[in-house]
């Protein structure tokens, strides 16, 4: 699907704006206008949701549907073809930015890949909505109308998610609550701007490029766009009670079948309790899998802030200073490096 909205075929600066469907809450439906929760995620086509909204002017903004999912089943079946097709358009020169609808659940995750992966120096904004698009009164449109005056905005660049009014840089956002129609956050890092009556403040520049080295950025998005399965990289917590016995059956059953399967276990992300910190039994289960052979981070529980870690001789499980569900695909990244 491919519906030319508006066109301004006259133009020699990029003028062009696509919008790509991946499925969410922005593209719910439920039975009850007053449903905000008993709703199936990623019905409405992505061509729908923008003919609800008045567009930039001066712009060709064009829909593709790329996926019809709920976020929580995100994975590589949807991030493959994600990735490859930003690709390829961030490579043509009439396409001046990308506006991504998505569930809020993994919007994160999606993001830090693409920002990681894509670096792109074009805008790639995610957008989503807390309330179907069947709702009395649905958020998704306005979130839709910002993503777009984001995409179109002069000079802009990198991953972001723009959601009630708030621009949130990709390796910042994290979604933070449940049904709050402001559910995302950059934590301390705050966010990276606003938009309000369709105009676009920034705070702090616009996501770079972190990859010192852009060949190896571009390895590792060749293998995951080629690599079936992709590194097997499993989250645990730390809680109370936590006697290793979880890491154990995982390495039990993973040696059972044998590691020289290309599905077998390579890494564990553990969100610890505080500052990163481990039950001792876990630890030692831990050490066992890193003796194992398997690579073993420390993220935290918390919802906001940061592992700060400690001097390496009393940190035997390294700490990474991202969210669980960033850092699992972060030690995925390394493990495809
Ligand atoms: N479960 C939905 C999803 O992530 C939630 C949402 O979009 O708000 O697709």
């Amino acid at each position: 699907m491919n519906p030319d909205i508006e066109q301004r075929p006259d133009q020699a600066r990029p003028d062009r704006l696509l919008v790509l469907g991946t499925g969410g809450t922005i593209a719910g439906r439920a039975e009850q206008r007053g449903d905000h929760v008993g709703y199936r995620a990623g019905e409405v086509a992505v061509a729908d949701l923008l003919a609800g909204i008045a567009l930039p002017a001066g712009w060709r903004v064009q829909a593709e549907q790329l996926a019809q999912v709920d976020s929580k089943d995100m994975g590589p079946g949807v991030w493959r073809p994600l990735l490859a097709r930003v690709r390829e358009l961030l490579e043509q020169a009439d396409v001046a930015g990308i506006v991504i609808t998505h569930g809020t659940d993994t919007l994160e995750e999606t993001a830090y890949l693409l920002q990681r992966l894509l670096a792109p120096a074009k805008p790639v904004v995610l957008t989503c909505a807390m309330r179907p698009a069947t709702a009395l009164a649905p958020d998704g449109p306005q979130n839709l109308a910002d993503a777009l005056v984001v995409a179109a905005e002069p000079g802009a660049l990198g991953v972001v998610a723009v959601c009630a009014g708030r621009i949130h840089a990709a390796l910042e956002v994290r979604k933070v609550h449940h049904y709050r129609l402001d559910a995302f956050d950059s934590g301390d890092a705050g966010p990276l701007g606003l938009v309000e009556q369709g105009t676009c403040t920034r705070f702090k520049p616009w996501p770079a490029a972190d990859e010192p080295e852009p060949g190896r950025r571009l390895a590792r998005l060749e293998r995951l766009l080629g690599q079936q399965p992709w590194p097997r990289v499993e989250c645990l917590f730390s809680h109370g009670g936590a006697d290793g016995w979880l890491v154990r059956a995982l390495l039990a059953q993973d040696a059972a079948q044998g590691r020289q399967r290309a599905d077998r276990l390579q890494g564990l992300v553990v969100a610890g309790t505080g500052n990163g910190t481990l039950h001792q039994d876990l630890q030692a289960a831990l050490l066992e899998a890193q003796a194992a052979g398997l690579r073993v981070w420390r993220s935290t529980r918390c919802a906001s802030g940061r592992v700060l870690s400690v001097a390496a001789s009393t940190d035997p499980i390294p700490a990474v200073a991202l969210p669980p569900a960033q850092a699992r695909l972060a030690l995925l990244l390394e493990l495809c490096a």
